[in-house]
């Protein structure tokens, strides 16, 4: 693997920010029909002015197109994008909640962060794992009982956790801060 690999994060195809504007465009689109700048700024909860400034980069890499009228619209690669960073997002959700069993909630959080990262090959894998898992078949089954019956939480002690093996990942318990 190479150790450059790291410094590809910053140069990944779309930067988070981008994948919402472009899901925020895509959605508002199939909901009304069109989608102004005061609309995304709404529907992502920021200012207009702000929203404007993130759109030009977009605009000017063709991924976000506007009209005379200044409706905008996603090009085919925009909207490809879009639908890819969707997808991933809905299996990256099914396989930390129901495969790991993180949180709901948590799970719906860790897949946003890196929803917009995978590779097209990461993100295929994926999808034909998803199948299998969503197969119900008795192989499957017994694979789903097997998860639930080995220990998943961490006892917070490099020792003896056998969750973490050989480095123990929980957080260091925090010093208390009189601000609590
Ligand atoms: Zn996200
Ligand atoms: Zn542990």
């Amino acid at each position: 693997m190479s150790q450059e690999v790291w410094k590809e994060f910053e140069d990944n195809q779309i930067t988070h920010s981008a994948a919402h504007y472009l899901m925020a465009i895509k959605q508002l689109l199939e909901d009304h029909g069109y989608a102004r700048v005061t609309d995304i700024a709404k529907a992502l909860n920021i200012t207009r002015g702000s929203c404007s400034i993130s759109l030009k980069p977009l605009k000017k890499r063709g991924l976000v197109v506007e009209d005379e009228n200044r409706f905008l619209k996603l090009s085919e690669e925009g909207k490809r994008l879009a639908e890819l960073v969707e997808l991933n997002d809905k299996l990256l959700e099914i396989l930390f909640g129901e495969v790991l069993g993180v949180d709901a909630e948590q799970a719906e959080i860790d897949a946003c962060k890196i929803e917009h990262l995978l590779s097209i090959e990461a993100s295929t894998k994926l999808s034909a794992f998803v199948n299998v898992w969503n197969s119900e078949r008795p192989e499957v089954e017994a694979f789903k009982n097997l998860l639930k019956s080995e220990p998943s939480t961490c006892a917070g002690d490099s020792g003896s956790c056998e969750v973490c093996n050989s480095i123990c990942i929980k957080p260091l318990p925090q010093v208390p801060s009189s601000a609590s």
